[in-house]
């Protein structure tokens, strides 16, 4: 059996044909055009997507259904691509039922961080586990949570946004309004904004982690904040759903052992009783396919 695989991100729109192993059989991209009406690119994703089939050759009948993953926030009950700021203009795009009214085949929906989550449980860092969160600290936060072998949905499948939830107060106003949110704090834009006003000009978050591996002090004490914040809302998820691992992803994970090992070892000293405190704390396994295969996940997970 086989699955179609949709992520969508602001930039481009990943296509892969995925079997029930994980494996990706023919992947396709194509640039998100923000320019366009989403209407006229859901037609353009459609379009690939009849590619991709045909160049495979799977025929349609060995094709079990589309998951489509996409910047929240959307409705994923209804498969209603509601208003993300990562996708300005898409607004209350009902594209499951365009997608499925083409093919004919089963069409769901999820955000992406939930789509991640379904891939690290079927060939990743999860695969034993029933209960567990994935977090990406990239651009911005989210999270995808997995309770007792399902994936948490929510009133609308925005669960787990866990990126504007308060670690923090003392870091002032974030984008959403509140004082101290996670995503202001820790995110890589975040950690770039901080650490271009300590040193005094514009640098990126890789900069950032350069100065603290050539222990630059000030950005030490900024990174050192950063991860125990992490650890924070790690406790949070963990106090909140009972977790027995978290794995987290997304580009500023790949800074690697120093922020694993801070995050375990707030997590180890700070989680409710001996079962929270003995969560794993562990990498994401995949990283630039995780979109694609989680949202083909979609599909075997129904
Ligand atoms: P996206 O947010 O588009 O999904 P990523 O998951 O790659 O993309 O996250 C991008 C963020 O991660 C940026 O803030 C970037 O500066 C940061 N980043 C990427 N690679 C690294 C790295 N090796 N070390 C630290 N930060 C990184
Ligand atoms: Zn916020």
């Amino acid at each position: 059996q086989h699955a179609i695989g949709v992520d969508i991100g602001g930039t481009k729109v990943a296509i892969a044909i995925v079997d029930e192993a994980g494996n990706i059989l023919t992947e396709s991209v194509i640039p998100t055009d923000l320019s366009i009406p989403a209407i006229k690119m859901v037609g353009k994703i459609n379009n690939e997507i009849e590619q991709v089939i045909k160049r495979t050759g799977i025929p349609m009948e060995q094709l079990i259904g589309i998951g489509i993953g996409a910047p929240g926030p959307l409705d994923s009950k209804n498969g209603i691509i509601t208003s993300p700021p990562n996708l300005s203009g898409w607004i209350d795009v009902p594209i499951t039922q365009i997608v499925e009214q083409h093919f004919s085949i089963p069409v769901s929906l999820e955000n992406d961080a939930n789509a991640a989550a379904m891939a690290e449980r079927l060939i990743g860092a999860a695969q034993e586990n029933d209960n567990f969160a994935y977090i990406t600290v990239s651009t911005g936060i989210g999270a995808g949570i997995v309770a007792e072998g399902k994936l948490l949905r929510g009133l609308k499948g925005n669960a787990g946004d866990i990126g504007h939830t308060v670690v923090d107060p003392s870091f002032g106003k974030c984008t959403c309004g509140q004082y101290g949110c996670l995503e202001w704090i820790a995110s890589g834009t975040a950690i770039a904004r901080q650490g271009s006003a300590i040193i005094g000009k514009d640098i990126s978050t890789k900069d950032v982690f350069n100065l603290y591996f050539n222990g630059n002090k000030e950005i030490i004490r900024l990174i050192e904040k950063v991860f125990r914040v992490l650890g924070v809302a790690c406790v949070s998820v963990i106090n909140t759903f009972d977790t027995e691992k978290i794995v987290i992803g997304g580009g500023v994970s790949k800074v690697g052992d120093p922020l694993f090992q801070s995050i375990q070892a707030y997590v180890s000293e700070f989680a409710l009783n001996e079962t929270g405190r003995q969560t794993e704390i562990v990498p994401a396994k995949l990283e630039q396919s995780s979109g694609v295969i989680g949202a083909a996940a979609l599909c075997f997970a129904r």
